[in-house]
């Protein structure tokens, strides 16, 4: 099945996700076909609010050669991708921010700086139903936050400066107005 990606302007992004009450195959071949669809568009992560669904679910693939620090080094390197995040939650960060250029499927073309923090540790449950704990940096801590974000209803638009707000204001528009009238 091809799921097809809500852009802004579209409610369903608005929308708060609901907690996995179980793991079952409906909520595995939802993630599976959210991992297709994610590799498909070249995001590096995707939640369900972003294919018009509820489920508290989102799928990160951060690739090797882009999980590197501004040291040269891995920043991840024990952490198995892709991974499918059921019931995320941040549990923790330390105090240090970086201010890094996002994008999100959600907003073809569209790119803005926003500050996260630069290490959280975080929970989930996997797609066998048990709950596990991680811990990301970098790219991967940036991805996790957006997604979590996502499953909040909070987007892109909400995080980046007024001043690029106002600078993109146009294109804003017309993404909403194309998106309203393709619903
Ligand atoms: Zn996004």
């Amino acid at each position: 099945m091809n799921l097809s990606i809500c852009t802004y302007g579209n409610p369903a992004l608005r929308k708060k996700a609901v907690a996995v009450k179980e793991v079952d195959d409906g909520v595995r071949a939802l993630a599976e076909e959210m991992l297709e669809t994610m590799h498909r568009e070249r995001g590096v992560g995707l939640a369900a609010e972003q294919v018009g669904r509820t489920e508290c679910l989102c799928v990160i693939d951060i690739p090797v050669d882009s999980d590197i620090g501004d040291d040269g080094i891995r920043d991840n390197p024990d952490v198995e991708m892709p991974l499918v995040l059921i019931n995320p939650k941040i549990t923790g960060h330390t105090d240090d921010v970086q201010v890094g250029e996002e994008g999100c499927l959600s907003f073809p073309e569209i790119f803005a700086n926003v500050e996260r923090w630069y290490e959280i540790g975080f929970e989930y449950t996997d797609c066998a139903g048990d709950r596990q704990t991680g811990h990301g940096k970098g790219l991967l801590a940036r991805a996790i936050q957006h997604e979590l974000d996502h499953l909040d209803g909070i987007l892109l638009v909400d995080r980046m400066s007024h001043v690029k707000k106002v600078a993109l204001s146009g294109k804003l528009k017309r993404l909403a107005k194309q998106t309203k009238l393709a619903l």
